[in-house]
């Protein structure tokens, strides 16, 4: 029997490797593996933090392009804004009548971001675990791919299913999470990971003029000063890093062994992963500037993505809403 799987997807501009190596690509593997996928653009989260309305509304389409650009494919995903499905508030509303508000309180990210981020204190993130209950319950969702940090969020979503099984009678399923394998992205600078907010991107929009611009400057084993000096690959914060993730096996051991032994240059070996990395991006970005040529295509999937996931979903929220006593009149 197929899976139903669900996963959000922040809205966001400017979607860079780290997004594309580290989740879009896994979003394709899963429809390609022939799950029943949802897939939605989490714009109702996003009002938590207070977003500029015109840059919400901007980045809601961008990042479909992107995924669309990437390989997601509306015929074997369905592809929706959480805000058009609005039987997912309904149940929101329901579920927040199950979620115990000290276990809120207690919830790890709601406490970072409030103490060490001083995010805006508002029901909207303290409730944050509820929506996103109620994102994967509505589709009485199998497995859901979350990395390490959104793990408690997932175990938050069984506790409600649980608590509400258990309160008024069987009506969720369990969803069961799937770990993805972190992916360490790191950014062109060198410190840290990739990350839009420290500016160490490499965009998926990027020209091959700007990948090379990128990755010329980026930093190198510091030890390596002249080019006869031997290297070590694994203190190579960026290139080496990144040689792992986009060129070939044999590409990787040969790096690795002729940097040892000063038999490349970092020139040299920078040039055979621009090349790489082109051949990597060129196809997305090829298709993303093709998508906006054609607004069009991203409203009709979006419209259909709605209908197809607000029909998924209601079912299942009526049998809440009955089980709890609310009768549609
Ligand atoms: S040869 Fe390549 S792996 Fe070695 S230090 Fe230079 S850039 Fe890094």
């Amino acid at each position: 029997m197929k899976k139903v799987v669900v996963s959000g997807i922040r809205p966001t501009g400017d979607a860079h490797i780290g997004n594309y190596l580290g989740a879009i690509k896994y979003f394709v593997d899963l429809q390609n593996d022939d799950n029943e996928c949802y897939y939605f653009v989490a714009d109702l989260h996003a009002l938590t933090t207070h977003p500029e309305p015109s840059i919400l509304k901007k980045a809601v389409p961008e990042v479909v392009k992107t995924y669309l650009a990437c390989g997601v494919d509306p015929k074997k995903a369905v592809l929706y804004v959480q805000s058009s499905a609005p039987a997912i508030s309904e149940l929101f509303m329901l579920l927040s009548n199950i979620a115990a508000v000290p276990l809120l309180q207690r919830c790890k990210v709601y406490q970072t971001q409030i103490k060490e981020e001083h995010k805006n204190d508002n029901f909207g993130l303290l409730g944050y675990p509820v929506l996103m209950a109620a994102d994967i319950l509505a589709h009485q969702a199998n497995l859901v791919p979350v990395g390490e940090d959104q793990i408690p969020h997932l175990e938050m979503a069984r506790d409600f299913a649980q608590a509400f099984n258990r309160r008024y009678k069987e009506v969720f399923v369990e969803p069961q999470a799937m770990l993805k394998k972190p992916i360490r992205i790191p950014g062109i600078d060198g410190k840290g990971k990739m990350s839009k907010s420290k500016g160490n991107t490499i965009n998926l929009t990027d020209s091959y003029e700007n990948i090379e611009k990128k990755l010329l400057v980026a930093p190198t084993d510091p030890k390596r000063a002249r080019r006869n000096d031997p290297g070590t690959p694994n203190a190579c914060p960026v290139i080496f890093e990144m040689h792992k993730l986009v060129s070939s096996k044999n590409q990787v051991k040969t790096i690795n062994e002729e940097c040892k032994r000063a038999g490349i240059g970092c020139r040299d070996c920078k040039k055979i992963l621009i090349v790489n990395m082109e051949k990597m991006i060129k196809p997305i970005r090829e298709r993303y500037k093709e998508l906006e040529t054609k607004p069009f295509i991203i409203t009709e999937i979006l419209a259909e993505g709605g209908e197809k996931a607000q029909k998924h979903i209601e079912k299942t929220i009526d049998a809440a809403a009955n089980t709890m006593g609310i009768f549609r009149y």
